[in-house]
């Protein structure tokens, strides 16, 4: 501070000095020269105070302050893969019997084209449940940075569908859209036996020229999905599977994928402990954390 009381003069003409080297920078800039070595033209501009000319020589040199390269963002865990999720049922599947009663085939038999669905005692029903879980697990996905498609679009009483082969087919090979790593269909179960509760995941059985190309990472993403639900603090099924999985080759959507496939019963909706978390938001985030983190477990690990 003495230094700049004792020489006004010197201070200005620094100033002044440095003023013109950056105007002369941007100039040099604005004609189009990128060139960081040109003399003056890395110079700090002229909006950058600089309060300490105490030591600095009177002109300014060529600049030698370079910044150092940003390093690459690192990719994200998921970019570029493709998840189907499969929220079962429409809210509307009631009010269309005979649209989703018709008989489509399920694997070599046929089955009816859907199902209504369960809900909980208090009414909320399963279609609700597992498109909200199914929306709040594409969330965390996109930010992962995949590509997420889900078999339907909206959660409505006024539509049906789509059928058990459709969901199942969509993001195959050679379907149209993008071919999918990974399909998780999302449902809950409604199990009236009072002791029945906790969630179960089930992955196809074997059905030669169906399943047979998809069993084994199949059963590699159940386990993934049922470490990860236990991790969460949700109980395995007390009444289906075994310590939380079940086979199954019954079920369209399991065995029109060409693509590693599980189906999620998520809990018994008329079990009031597994409802009540199915009904708060809270639980759902819980479900669909635990749900993507198994995912990511599966397409990285
Ligand atoms: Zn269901």
């Amino acid at each position: 501070m003495t230094r700049l009381r004792a020489h006004p003069t010197r201070l200005l003409t620094r100033l002044l000095t440095r003023l013109l080297a950056g105007l002369l920078a941007v100039a040099i800039l604005a004609a189009g020269c990128s060139d960081a070595d040109t003399p003056g033209a890395g110079t700090p501009s002229g909006g950058s105070p600089d309060p300490a000319p105490g030591s600095s020589p009177a002109a300014p040199g060529p600049s030698t302050v370079t910044l150092p390269p940003r390093p690459p963002k690192p990719p994200k865990p998921l970019a570029g893969r493709v998840v189907v999720l499969d929220p079962g049922h429409q809210l509307g599947n009631a009010r269309f019997p005979a649209e989703i009663n018709r008989r489509v085939d399920a694997g070599g038999f046929t089955k009816a084209c859907n199902t209504t669905g369960t809900s909980s005692d208090d009414g909320y029903p399963e279609a609700t449940f597992v498109w909200e879980v199914a929306v709040e697990l594409r969330k965390r996905l996109r930010r992962l940075g995949a590509r997420v498609v889900l078999t339907r679009d909206d959660n409505t009483a006024d539509a049906w569908g789509p059928c058990i082969d459709e969901r199942g087919r969509i993001g195959n090979p050679g379907e149209p859209g993008p071919t999918a790593d990974v399909r998780v269909s999302i449902h809950a179960d409604g199990n009236r036996s009072s002791s029945a509760h906790g969630f179960h995941v089930i992955r196809p059985g074997r059905r030669d020229g169906w399943t047979d190309d998809v069993l084994a990472p199949s059963e590699r993403l159940a386990l993934a999905l049922r470490d990860a639900l236990v991790t969460a603090g949700f109980a395995p099924s007390t009444y289906l599977g075994e310590d939380g999985i079940d086979v199954r080759t019954d079920l369209g959507t399991l065995n029109h994928s060409d693509v590693p496939v599980v189906m999620a019963e998520l809990g018994n909706m008329r079990d009031a402990g597994d409802a009540a978390a199915m009904e708060g938001a809270a639980g759902r985030q819980r479900y669909a954390r635990a749900l993507s983190t198994a995912i990511r477990a599966f397409l990285t690990g």
